[in-house]
């Protein structure tokens, strides 16, 4: 990979970045006093910053790197699309070659029935998509009352207001006015934090039943979706009970509400199968794609939803979109992107032989003295901190500053891992070998130690 050589000394980008950029969920303090770290180029699997230093990315950046940095082929496909068609539109009865071929190619990798795409730039911009495409669905088959949408605690769908709505994330709702009317939020399934003395799989039901309860309360002819993840990402990872989602699929079956998968995070091989409902065994009506779509080489999303909705959608017009829909250069690249997920077999390695060696690695994690459970699926997993593994405690009197210690370490080993509270995370490119796994799980056990140390 070519450096740029040129590069400013990086105090003096930390001072200009300080003064001039705004940086999402970023506390403003911690950036006037220490600076940002400065990535400046990428390989496989691997950063360096402006300091020369080489860190194991066990992030895929923000969940989304999945073929891992410096793939030329999308280079090239995006020069390619550049010179062609830069941009056009998908307005108003107008489409383009890059648009088409993606929306067939993703079709063909979807669960059967989902064959219709409206893209997006991102998975906020898709949620708010399928916020207004629910109820315009029902709406438009005549049952205009079906307005509210269920969602879950501690659930992120993203940043807008619409997405921001949908999540369940309190921090956020304290800021700008949200949620909007007509979401509503139930319990997560997450046994190691909540599901006290009842076993997992009584929980994951009690938790699944809160829908039902949730769906009674507000009266089933009012209801238009349930939205979630398969397995909640940025919530620290929430593997649920095997019990919780069949459960789910019952309830929505039995009510007749449509099912969201979130997928951004889950998506295009990061749990071992294309999708985490594959894995997790549900049939939704609306998957949400990011992240992984396009490994985050350009910003691209959307809505891939079933052929009922699109029938009934298709019946009149959606007065929706986004300027970028479709944005020839991401779908180009988006779409060499899945060319090189399927071809290389990337998917099939996560799920027969990197995942499972991953995830072995990850599960020993459990025999340091603060770490309380490893929970993995695929290349998805965390790490619950605990101060009491017998009595699942959390740190409670400052939760989060542990994980926070714990991600500084890590940074200070050139591990990139992150923390949710004290859930430690990783989720690295899929395409990282044995080796580098054995890296990480080393640099992940020596930061652990360290933080907990410092935490003393
Ligand atoms: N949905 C999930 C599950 C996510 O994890 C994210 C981002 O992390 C989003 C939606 C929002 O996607 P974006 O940041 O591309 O808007």
């Amino acid at each position: 990979m070519a450096h740029r050589t040129n590069l400013p000394p990086t105090a003096e980008l930390q001072a200009l970045d300080a003064a001039h950029h705004m940086h999402p969920f970023t506390h403003g303090a911690g950036l006037a006093e220490k600076g940002a770290r400065i990535i400046t180029s990428g390989e496989g699997c691997w950063l360096t910053d402006s300091e020369g230093h080489r860190l194991l990315d066990a992030m895929a950046g923000l969940w989304c790197v999945n073929i891992g940095y410096g793939r030329q082929e999308l280079v090239e496909a995006a020069a390619a699309q550049m010179s062609e068609l830069p941009f056009y539109n998908t307005f108003f009865q107008t489409s383009h070659v890059p648009a088409i071929k993606l929306a067939e190619r993703l079709a063909s990798l979807t669960p059967e029935g989902l064959d219709h795409v409206f893209f997006a730039s991102s998975g906020s911009e898709a949620n708010d998509t399928n916020l207004r495409m629910v109820r315009t669905y029902w709406e438009m088959k005549g049952e205009p009352k079906r307005q509210n949408v269920i969602s879950r605690w501690n659930a992120y769908h993203g940043s807008s207001v619409g997405s921001g709505s949908l999540g369940g994330m309190k921090g956020m709702h304290a800021q700008g006015g949200m949620p909007i009317p007509g979401i509503h939020h139930i319990d997560q399934p997450n046994w190691w934090a909540e599901g006290g003395d009842m076993t997992p799989e009584d929980f994951g039901l009690e938790r699944a039943r809160q829908l039902e309860a949730k769906i009674k309360e507000l009266g089933p002819e009012t209801v238009a979706a349930f939205i979630a993840e398969p397995v909640q990402g940025a919530g620290g990872v929430i593997v649920p009970p095997d019990s919780y989602w069949p459960e789910v699929q019952r309830i929505v079956d039995k009510y007749g509400i449509l099912l969201i998968a979130d997928e951004v995070i889950c998506g295009f091989g990061r749990t071992g199968n294309w999708f985490g409902s594959e894995t997790m065994g549900i049939r939704p009506d609306i998957m949400t794609i990011a992240k992984g779509l396009s490994s985050g080489y350009q910003p691209i999303g959307g809505s891939v939803v079933s052929n009922e909705i699109a029938r009934v959608i298709g019946g009149g017009e959606f007065n929706h979109g986004y300027t970028y829909s479709g944005h020839p250069v991401a779908c180009a690249v988006a779409l060499e992107n899945l060319r090189i997920l399927d071809e290389e077999g990337i998917v099939d390695r996560v799920r027969d032989d990197t995942g499972p060696y991953l995830q072995e690695r990850f599960a020993a994690l459990t025999d340091h003295p603060m770490v309380g459970e490893a929970k993995i699926k695929g290349m998805m997993g965390s790490l619950a901190l605990t101060p009491d593994k017998a009595a699942r405690a959390s740190f409670a009197a400052d939760a989060g500053t542990v994980g926070l210690l714990c991600r500084e370490r890590c940074f200070a080993n050139d591990l990139i891992m992150r923390h949710v509270g004290d859930r430690m995370i990783v989720s690295p490119p899929l395409v990282i070998s044995r080796p580098e796994i054995d890296t990480l799980v080393e640099r992940a056990w020596k930061s652990l130690d360290e933080a907990m140390a410092e935490a003393e």
